[in-house]
């Protein structure tokens, strides 16, 4: 989402530094958080690495009050009668899966939940909007059962995902407005029929050596609006060059990649600068291929432009008639 302009500069300039020294890490797998997304070609493309995600100061502002926010609900949760919390397995760390290419890390588990006393239940805190809480709210007070999936299911996929791989059949969602002021909550069961569903989506996703359809073929529907992709699929915007968005890598079943051209195996750091003989996935290339030889292939962009590709450079062809 942009930001609008502020009046007072001040403000504006720190805004636009949050935005320049915010560093995100480049996510090598497909995450429980993003499986459920109601795009495919978006976890497709940023499971290709395809382009940089890009954040607005508020959406930065956003991701760090959930941080904040999830834990000052565990130290209130930690200090509640009753109430176990765990937050690091035994090592220190997350609690996290992996299973190929898809992976996640859970908040935490806790056991002492008030319906369920006795029960473990995976934990995991979500902060929102004051509109989007009010939601829950009212899909909880109706059905507390399809509560989640009704509010949001990129979460309740995420839920159904935890409960799968860490096999504790309950799942306890906390939400807090901004300043976590407000509280909520909401617990779900384990559907084994949804969690495989969303675990072969993944699967598959990863398995695609295309991208898959666009959820819109316009620019300006909502989701494609917002979404870092957007050049790139409606538009002629070129992929970035790394080994995930090569014609010669390959994501291998057991979470590795590997390069067909060199037949290796690629470490994070080595796909991530690619190599001089790079050749774009032709399915990434926003256009139709007009020609091809041993080593390169020329396209017609959706703009018109005619391109020929060759050892990771692009390079502009002169215009043709007809
Ligand atoms: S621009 Fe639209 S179709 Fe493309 S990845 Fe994003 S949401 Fe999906
Ligand atoms: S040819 Fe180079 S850029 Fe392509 S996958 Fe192999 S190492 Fe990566």
């Amino acid at each position: 989402m942009g930001d609008f302009k502020l009046p007072d500069q001040t403000l504006s300039a720190m805004n636009d530094a949050l935005v320049e020294n915010y560093h995100n890490e480049r996510r090598g797998y497909i995450g429980a958080s993003s499986i459920g997304g109601s795009c495919e070609r978006r976890i497709w493309n940023a499971f290709h690495w395809v382009d940089d995600d890009t954040y607005s100061a508020q959406s930065i502002k956003a991701i760090k009050d959930g941080h904040y926010s999830e834990k000052v609900m565990a130290g209130r949760l930690r200090h509640t009668p009753g109430v176990r919390i765990w937050v690091e397995d035994t090592h220190g760390g997350q609690f996290s899966f992996k299973d190929g290419h898809i992976s996640g890390h859970l908040d935490g588990k806790i056991m002492g939940v008030d319906a369920d006393p006795g029960v473990l239940h995976v934990w995991e805190h979500k902060a929102v909007n004051e509109k989007k809480f009010n939601m829950l709210v009212k899909f909880v007070v109706r059905d507390e059962s399809t509560a989640l999936y009704e509010w949001d299911q990129t979460y309740f996929a995420q839920a159904q995902i935890y409960m799968h791989y860490f096999h504790i059949p309950w799942h306890y969602l906390t939400c807090c407005t901004p300043g976590s002021r407000d509280e909520t909550s909401v617990r779900t069961s384990y559907d084994p029929t949804a969690a495989n569903y969303y675990r072969e989506r993944g699967h598959r996703i990863v398995r695609a050596n295309s991208p898959p359809p666009r959820i819109s073929e316009s620019a300006s529907w909502f989701e494609c609006k917002w979404c870092p992709f957007s050049g790139n699929c409606h538009d002629s915007k070129l992929a970035k060059k790394n080994c995930r968005t090569c014609a010669h890598s390959t994501p291998l079943s057991d979470g590795t990649w590997r390069c067909e051209k060199k037949q290796k195996g690629l470490n994070d750091h080595e796909q991530y600068a690619g190599c001089e003989q790079h050749l774009f996935n032709p399915r990434l290339v926003p256009g139709e291929q007009t020609d091809s030889g041993t080593d390169w292939v020329e396209y017609r962009l959706r703009s018109g432009a005619f391109i020929r590709n060759q050892n990771a450079e692009v390079t502009t062809l002169p215009a043709r008639g007809g």
